[in-house]
């Protein structure tokens, strides 16, 4: 990070010492917001809510991204990593099932430093775009017990239209089968090890939602599968009339379908209703997430 950064799988270069690289972020720790966040997958969420940080800055920037005011525009307060181990434990005094760390590829070494000063006792879920180098990946593994990547894109003109990165699924399939090697450990119905794989469905892009599920089914993988319904009309999509509108019943049937006949197991679904944006975290200075 010192000098040029090729921390993610942008390699912008940036001085983030002296200034912010392509992801936003500079040398110090950026975190908009943390809270019990209950509307994550059950296992997840559990009874309490899962300890969520939501960090500003984004290597990715998917222009629909439902969090943009943090991944485009960086929001946050800046942090030192004890700051941050005193956010962890905030978390855990609180009754968290878990400490979840979203979007947080581009602070991997201040994330290591944090847990070097305070290791949680509950477990940690790492929740990324996946677009992640292999070598941040295994410096952060040690640390971590749940994986939650994305896989979002598969063809290349898909990821280019709505990130710029046309080597999203190239950069993306392997950092997503590493962590998917991850053997689910469940206390009780909270997964305490393991992975789990979303992938959220848009409009007009049911073709690569079905190349992303035969892909994922293809690694063999004992990660489950969490397929998203969710899509809200969000962030900077004013030249993309396909992105103004909900996915329609009939895109979400003909993937949900498509999972079901890809024979995999241990899959998650959502409701209808969960295409709504009371389930969009409020990260207003003065409110609770939810
Ligand atoms: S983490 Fe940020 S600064 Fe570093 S290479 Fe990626 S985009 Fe550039």
């Amino acid at each position: 990070m010192n000098g040029s950064c090729k921390l993610c799988p942008v390699r912008c270069g940036a001085d983030r010492t002296t200034g912010r690289g392509v992801c936003g972020a500079g040398d110090k720790l950026l975190v908009a917001k943390y809270g019990l966040h209950p509307f994550e997958e059950p296992c997840i969420s559990g009874e309490h809510g899962s300890g969520t940080v939501f960090f500003g800055g984004c290597a990715l920037r998917c222009v629909f991204c439902q969090n943009y005011e943090l991944s485009h525009a960086a929001a946050g307060k800046t942090m030192a990593p004890e700051e941050l181990a005193g956010v962890f434990e905030a978390l855990e005094e609180a009754g968290s099932e878990n400490i979840n760390l979203v979007t947080a590829s581009h602070f991997v070494p201040q994330l290591i430093e944090a847990f070097r000063i305070r290791r949680p006792r509950i477990p940690v879920v790492y929740n990324t775009h996946a677009y992640e180098t292999r070598a941040a990946l295994e410096a952060l593994d040690p640390y971590i017990d749940v994986y939650l990547p994305d896989l979002k894109f598969y063809a290349p003109k898909v990821s280019a239209r709505y990130t710029g990165r046309a080597d999203y699924f190239k950069v993306a399939y392997p950092a997503v089968a590493f962590m998917a090697r991850r053997e689910a450990e469940f206390d009780g119905k909270k997964m305490v090890r393991g992975c789990i794989v979303r992938h959220l469905v848009l409009p007009l892009c049911t073709n690569d939602s079905l190349e992303v599920i035969r892909a994922f089914a293809a690694l063999r993988s004992p990660a489950w599968f969490s397929l998203l319904r969710q899509y809200t009309p969000c962030g900077d999509i004013a030249g993309f009339p396909e992105l103004q509108r909900p996915i329609t019943p009939r895109e979400y049937k003909k993937v949900y379908d498509f999972v079901l006949e890809s024979g995999l197991e241990r899959v998650f679904v959502q409701e209808k209703s969960a295409a709504d944006r009371q389930f969009i975290p409020d990260f207003s200075a003065d409110k609770p997430l939810f």
